[in-house]
This record gives C-alpha cells, sequence and structure tokens, in this order.
C-alpha cells in the first residue's frame, strides 16, 4: 500500500458567536473553506436572520441537526489564536458565567477590522486574468473594477453588493492577481529607527583627508556608533556618505525603543550581579521551569530588585527554548519593568497595552502569533497573548486592583493567569512588595512557594513612618484641619534641602465616609464589619453588603457623640491650600482632572524628574510607575479614607496603598521620611503599615476574614441589577432576591452551603443614569455556587425576562461599587 493517508476532512467546525448565549454552534464548511478554516480563524456565519462573525474553535464530526447551516466567510488569513488557548477560554466562560463568544472577543485584540481599510491594486499577471476562465466570475469582476485603478478593500465589498467573501479576496492576493498595501496605522509608539555606522575596509587609508582619516578612527574605536553621536562629536552626514561611497563604512539601521518622554532606551549593556537573596530565588525557580505547574509567591519589599529576578528568569525560559509573559498593573505610563526588559531584550519583546492605537496592538499580536517575539509584556488583558510553549508567566504587583476588569467581561488577570499557568504546565511567579491576602493565604497553606527578598539593594534603609494624630485639629478650621503641625514642619525641612515631596490623597470611589469628629470612629455596619454609607436621598446610613440602615441622626456607636461628620475633601482645595502655605514651593497636582489632557501626565511627571516641581498633589496615580530619586518626603493626608472605605478588603488595601506610597520615599541615596495622617493612630493595620511587617498585617487580616467568613474563606459572587426607572429596578431585584431564596430552598445542599445578601442598594446607587442593586452570593463551595447561579439565571431568564433591566455577574469580585 502507499504511505499516502486519506485526509480527514474538514467539514463540521463549532463556532462561537460573540452574542450573548452560553454555547458554541456547529457549522458545515464549505469545500472551497476548507483550507481556510482553522482554529482561530473569524468566520461569517447566518445566525437567525443575520449574518454575524464568530471565531472558529475546533473542528467536530457529531452533528445532531439534520438542517445544518454552511460558513458564508472566512476572515483571517493567519489565526488569531492557537488550539492550546482553548481550555481556557472554556474554562473562563463557565467561571466568570459570561458567553463563551463575548469571553474570546474580549480576549483578542481591537482593530481587527483594519483589513477592510486596506486597498488592492490589480497586478500585470491579473490583468491577464481578467477573462480567463480559469478564475470565478465573481474573481473576474473584482479585478474588473480594479483594473480600474487602485481601491480600498471596502469599497469592492460594496461594489459586489457585500456579497464578496474576504477569502475571496485572499485567494486573489494568494495568486499574485491583486496586491493589497496595509494602510500604516501606526501611533507615536511606533520603533523609531536610528541609523548606525560601523567600520567596513581599512586598506589604501592614505587617500583619504585628515577629517576623514579621524572620523574613521572615532568609529574604529567604537565598532559602532549612532549617526546622531558622530554629529554631537562634530562630524557631518556629508562626510559620512563620502566614506560610505567608497565603502570605508557601512550605514545600517537600528531600532530604537522610546520611553514615554520621547527618549531613547539604549541597550543594557551590564547585568548586576544577584545578590545572596535573589540568587536563590532565581535558582528557586529556573530548576522548575520545564518542569511542570508551580506558583511562586515572590514577596520582596520595595527596592528590593524583583525586576532583575524578572529578567534573569525569563533568560532561563528563553535558554530552554520557551516563551515568557509578563504581566505589569495598567497604569497610564510605561512601567520600569517594561522600560528595563526593553533595555534588556530588545528585539524579542511584544507589548500590548491600553496605550496602544488598535492598529498598533494589532500589529503586536501578530508579531506573537507568527513568532517574531517570545518575550510577551503588557498589563491585564496581554494574559490572552497568542504565545505558545510557555516556560514562565511573571505576574508584577500581583496585588494591583487593576487585574480585575470590572466591565464586560469581568474576569482577574492574575487569576487567569495562575491558571494558563496550570493548563500550559509552566511556572508562575508572583511578585509584590504586599502580597494579595488570598494569595499568600495560599502561600501558607503550601499551595504555592514563597520567595523572600527582605532587604533593599544595597542595603538601603526602608523609609522611616511617622504617624501623625489628626484629631489634634479638630478644632481647627480651614487647612490647619486637614495639614498637622508635623506634617507642614517635614514640607518646610525638605523645601528647604531643596528636594522633592509627595502628598497623597486617597479619593477612589466614594464621596464621603461617615467618621465621628469626636473619637475618630467611622460608623461600621453591625453584621458585616463594614463602613457605612451615607445615602442623601434616604436620609440614612447604610451597609451596602447586607442592607443594614441607621438614620441620620444617630449618635456615634462609640462615643455617643452626636458629631458624625461626613469626611470629603479635594485634590484641588488641597492644592490651593498648599499653595497658600508655602507661597514660594512650586506646587502641582496629579489626578483625573489635571490628565484628561493627553500628554499632560507626560508633561508632570517629567517636570517631577527635572527637579521643577517640589510638592506633588495627587491621588493613587502618583504612587505607581517611576521612581524619582529626589523624592525624600511623602505625606499621606487621610489614611483613613481607604481604611473604611466600605469594602471588605480595605485593610488589605491600606495596608497595600501605604506601604505602595511609603516606598516612594528614598529611592535615591537620601533616606525617605513618610508622615501617615489618621485618626485612627492605634489601628493595627496603622501600625503593621508604619513597622512594615506584613506577617503580622496579614496574620490580623486573616483572623477577620475567618470569623467573618469572607474571601479566601468562602467566595464571592455578586449580582448587579441597573435599570432606568428606580422603582421598576427595585421591585425587579427584590423578585431577583426572591428567586435567590426559592432555588436556596429547593436544595439542602444549597441551605447549608449558600449565603444570600440583599437584594440591596449599591454603593453607588446611580451610574450613567441607571439606578443599581446589588445581591452577593457568598459560599465556600465554588462548585455549589456556580451550580447555584446556574439556576437562578435560568429562573431570571424564563419568567423575569426585560429588557430595561441589566443583569450582570461578578465572579471574585474586587471592589464593590
Ligand atoms: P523592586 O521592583 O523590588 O521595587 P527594583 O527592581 O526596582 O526593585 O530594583 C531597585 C533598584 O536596584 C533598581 O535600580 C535595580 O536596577 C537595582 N538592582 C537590582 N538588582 C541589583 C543587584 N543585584 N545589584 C545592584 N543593583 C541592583
Ligand atoms: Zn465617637
Ligand atoms: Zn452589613
Amino acid at each position: 500500500m502507499s504511505t499516502c493517508q486519506t485526509k480527514k476532512k474538514l467539514v463540521y467546525i463549532n463556532v462561537a458567536i460573540a452574542v450573548p448565549i452560553d454555547q458554541s454552534y456547529t457549522y458545515q464548511v464549505p469545500e472551497a473553506f476548507h483550507n481556510a478554516c482553522r482554529t482561530g480563524v473569524r468566520v461569517m456565519v447566518p445566525f437567525g436572520r443575520q449574518t454575524l462573525s464568530g471565531y472558529c474553535l475546533e473542528t467536530t464530526t457529531e452533528v445532531n441537526f439534520d438542517k445544518i447551516k454552511s460558513i458564508l466567510d472566512v476572515l483571517d488569513e493567519t489565526p488569531l489564536f492557537y488550539p492550546d488557548i482553548l481550555p481556557l477560554f472554556k474554562w473562563m466562560a463557565q467561571y466568570y458565567c459570561c458567553p463563551i463568544g463575548q469571553v474570546v472577543k474580549s480576549c483578542l485584540p481591537d482593530g481587527l477590522s483594519v483589513i477592510t481599510s486596506n486597498t488592492a491594486q490589480i497586478t500585470e499577471s491579473g490583468k491577464a486574468m481578467i477573462e480567463s476562465n480559469k478564475i470565478s466570475p465573481m474573481e473576474q469582476q473584482v479585478l474588473k473594477y480594479l483594473d480600474k485603478g487602485r481601491q480600498p478593500v471596502k469599497n469592492i465589498r460594496k461594489h459586489m453588493k457585500n456579497k464578496l467573501p474576504i477569502s475571496c479576496i485572499r485567494r486573489l492576493e494568494r495568486l499574485a492577481y491583486i496586491q493589497i498595501e496595509k494602510r500604516d496605522i501606526r501611533g507615536s509608539a511606533a520603533p523609531k529607527y536610528i541609523q548606525y555606522i560601523r567600520p567596513q575596509r581599512k586598506d589604501e587609508m592614505d587617500v583619504l583627508t585628515k577629517r576623514q582619516k579621524e572620523l574613521l578612527l572615532v568609529i574604529e574605536q567604537a565598532g559602532e556608533i549612532s549617526a546622531p553621536d558622530l554629529k554631537k562629536l562634530g562630524f557631518s552626514q556629508q562626510l559620512l556618505k563620502k566614506l560610505e561611497e567608497k565603502s570605508y563604512i557601512e550605514l545600517f539601521e537600528k531600532e530604537f525603543y522610546r520611553d514615554p518622554f520621547g527618549e531613547t532606551i539604549p541597550p543594557d549593556t551590564s547585568m548586576p550581579i544577584p545578590t545572596p537573596h535573589q540568587a536563590e530565588a532565581i535558582q528557586a525557580i529556573d530548576k522548575q521551569i520545564g518542569q511542570g505547574f508551580q506558583v511562586f509567591l515572590l514577596h520582596g519589599v520595595t527596592g528590593s530588585g524583583k525586576t532583575e529576578i524578572y529578567m534573569r528568569i525569563t533568560d532561563a525560559a528563553l535558554a530552554k527554548s520557551l516563551t515568557a509573559l509578563i504581566l505589569v498593573p495598567e497604569i497610564a505610563l510605561i512601567t520600569q519593568v517594561e522600560r528595563q526588559f526593553r533595555a534588556r531584550f530588545g528585539d524579542c519583546v511584544a507589548v500590548l497595552h491600553s496605550r496602544l492605537s488598535n492598529g498598533e496592538r494589532f500589529d503586536q499580536w501578530m508579531r506573537i502569533i507568527r513568532k517574531q517575539a517570545s518575550i510577551v509584556i503588557g498589563a491585564r488583558s496581554a494574559v490572552f497573548a497568542p504565545l505558545e510553549n510557555i516556560g514562565v508567566i511573571i505576574v508584577d504587583e500581583e496585588h494591583d486592583a487593576s487585574y480585575k476588569q470590572s466591565t464586560q467581561f469581568r474576569y482577574n488577570g492574575r487569576d487567569v493567569a495562575t491558571m494558563r499557568g496550570k493548563m500550559t504546565n509552566s511556572v508562575v511567579v508572583l511578585g509584590s512588595a504586599t502580597p494579595s491576602v488570598q494569595n499568600y493565604y495560599h502561600g501558607t497553606q503550601h499551595k504555592y512557594k514563597i520567595l523572600k527578598l527582605p532587604h533593599r539593594i544595597h542595603n538601603r534603609p526602608m523609609p522611616n513612618i511617622q504617624i501623625v494624630d489628626l484629631k489634634q485639629n479638630l478644632g481647627m478650621r480651614g487647612i490647619r484641619r486637614i495639614i498637622t503641625p508635623e506634617l507642614e514642619y517635614s514640607l518646610k525641612k525638605t523645601l528647604d534641602n531643596k528636594q522633592q515631596s509627595l502628598l497623597f490623597l486617597n479619593r477612589r470611589g466614594f464621596a464621603t465616609l461617615p467618621v465621628c469628629a469626636q473619637c475618630g470612629e467611622t460608623m461600621m455596619c453591625k453584621n458585616c464589619d463594614i463602613a457605612m454609607i451615607f445615602h442623601k436621598n434616604m436620609g440614612a446610613y447604610k451597609c451596602h453588603y447586607c442592607g443594614f440602615t441607621r438614620s441620620h441622626n444617630t449618635l456615634c456607636p462609640n462615643c455617643a457623640s452626636g458629631t458624625l461628620k461626613n469626611l470629603g475633601y479635594g485634590t484641588q482645595r488641597l492644592e490651593q491650600d498648599i499653595n497658600a502655605l508655602f507661597p514660594d514651593a512650586r506646587v502641582a497636582r496629579m489626578d483625573q482632572d489635571t490628565t484628561q489632557k493627553k500628554g499632560r501626565m507626560i508633561q508632570i511627571l517629567k517636570d517631577l524628574r527635572d527637579q521643577q516641581i517640589d510638592i506633588l498633589v495627587g491621588t493613587q496615580m502618583i504612587v505607581k510607575g517611576h521612581d524619582f530619586p529626589n523624592i525624600t518626603m511623602v505625606g499621606i493626608i487621610c489614611a483613613d479614607l481607604s481604611l473604611n472605605f466600605p469594602d471588605f478588603r480595605s485593610g488589605e488595601l491600606t495596608y497595600q496603598l501605604l506601604a505602595q506610597v511609603s516606598g516612594r520615599a528614598g529611592r535615591g541615596e537620601s533616606p525617605g521620611h513618610v508622615i501617615l495622617q489618621t485618626y485612627n493612630p492605634n489601628h493595627f493595620i496603622i501600625q503593621t503599615a508604619k513597622k512594615q511587617n506584613y506577617e503580622d498585617f496579614f496574620n490580623y487580616e486573616i483572623q477577620f476574614r475567618k470569623n467573618l467568613n469572607y474571601p479566601p474563606y468562602a467566595r464571592l459572587i455578586q449580582l448587579t441589577i441597573a435599570g432606568v426607572d428606580p422603582d421598576h429596578t427595585a421591585v425587579y431585584a427584590s423578585h431577583v432576591g426572591q428567586f435567590c431564596q426559592k432555588v436556596k430552598a429547593t436544595s439542602q445542599a444549597y441551605t447549608h452551603a449558600i449565603e444570600i445578601l440583599g437584594p440591596v442598594i449599591a454603593p453607588v446607587s446611580r451610574l450613567a443614569n441607571r439606578f443599581r442593586w446589588h445581591i452577593l452570593l457568598k459560599s465556600s463551595y465554588i462548585k455549589a455556587l456556580h451550580q447555584f447561579l446556574y439556576y437562578v439565571k435560568q429562573a431570571v431568564d424564563t419568567h423575569l425576562d426585560d429588557k430595561s433591566i441589566q443583569l450582570y455577574t461578578d465572579v471574585d469580585p474586587v471592589i464593590m461599587t
């Protein structure tokens, strides 16, 4: 017999369509598309009376319908993902309760429609084919149309009344009958090329002029040197041209990367020698790479050199012919990590984050698909990067809340990263100075391996944190209420020393918090130990977990005084007040308002770096990203704002925030000083933050979680009900609540395992003109919880179908607004 095997024909495929439907659909693949149809390409399919695009997941032989529809078109030549990510897609759809089509859609980069903005032109061989019957009438028509001149692909399709499949255009391109030109959609982050010069021949030097000889000598000594550098040394472009013509030198281009300041990132020339702690961590991780799934929790204080470890283990993965995926928190600017990876690894790095234009993101994605990049670095959504053979997945600042996507497909990039590691048998490294309680808990349970870096590089001291009691200011008015004498003194001293200060005011999410002006206590829910929120329209304080209510004239539960105040103070006020207090200082503000305009934030940071700013006032935004060695003082205006944040993670958030803010101080030669103002100087979290003792913080926090059955001991799923009409939404929410109770009563397993909190009005009770309600489901058994939710949703779909109401599911919610 011949060795030729009968080729199994691709007949049916499963397609995930980007509509809110949980399942995938099976379609037939006509002969013409057999070659083009593969896992990861987009296809056009008939769906009901519409034509929609979907993603080809896998081929299938099982079909249980008689009348099966056929796909209409294949949109992509190159698949957008590899089959090995399918299990992850399926897991996410199931775990996050999101329809598979929407999962896939969210995972792929935007800007996939670029193809239709390209233009096409007929070639000479194409012209010869116009009358040929070797191509289809439709193809003939396209060629005829293009014979008149270059046209956008969009127009060709319009000319054919949109009946023309993209695959037909692709075929014509493949046969070289037409040429497709990509429109250049690159933006400012596109790579920059710089001209470089290296020596070529050395003979017949006598004919050269003195100046030419000098130039050659410089080039010779440098080995290779950039044209701008030569210009700086006074050698003209003309001189270069002359030498090139005579082949004494060779000109070539080299890709250069720029940081957000527009400055080039020069290649790394020397690598530091790892410290003993670094070496130990590198060795432990390296040994595991290629040996199967394992999560390492790299707990290293700020400035302990975690990035160097990331780079070394990336190198280790590459050495084993594996790839590396590095996730960094989403921030408005390039991170230090990204910058350093660029410097060390250059061309084999692809980046994916929200600062890229759609076209750039698409280009990066395709570079990864085509295996032109073996290192991917990016924010949250980079976790879906189409890398194969992953050796290591690194999540920097794993505690960061920006890993959680809280709109549309609500997933946590860090948790997905861990799952991807598990499914691809790779090593996962979660790095942080302040690990999330959830992951540190896994570490203490030996599910993850904890690696520690207890000291800063060069043994630089940790900043000194001074706690100052804000209650001493209670009788004061205006600025004196919020700036203690200690803070004022420190600011003044820092100014006198010609050093810089940061003033941090946490203003996330909520306008005000009820704090007692007498004793400093925040009003807590008696059931949940969560700060209550004042709802103006109801004239009452409410717990947004369980709905417990207190009237607006409640006395302080701690000291019985009637002086509950809604604490609120903005960055704008703070800036004005600081200006008034230090008229000679250069004060700037960085928050959402001042950074709306593009480039504004870069300008502020540039000024900060160039020491054009003495005091920078700001929100969260000033905490992340860059290192400025001349910042020696950090003032935290009111630590209570996050401590009493109405969320069970408020303690964790506060500890993280205080440690990260403090970590900004004293990164250079001079040691840092932190002034931490608070109404609760004796609070445990504040005290552990002062000592920067993570273990103490953790042991305290984990006990609290255990006592009240919060994560990691229980899992949460939050349902949000949103609608335009307030009464209708409230009624609907209460119906959903009743369904939850009904489903709970159906099984003994549920009555024991599932807790239902609410429905209750959401802390942000109105968003984008919709009134919002929450129901919180809580259980120690995630399987039971998922199953329970499935039945609730089924009941809601059949009995409460209402297009005017939106119902969202958020699995493992992070900040419950
Ligand atoms: P972290 O991410 O832990 O806050 P970084 O990675 O920013 O710390 O490291 C702090 C500084 O120490 C950086 O400037 C880095 O280049 C430097 N560094 C890291 N490792 C070493 C080392 N082994 N020897 C000397 N300098 C180092
Ligand atoms: Zn009180
Ligand atoms: Zn409560």
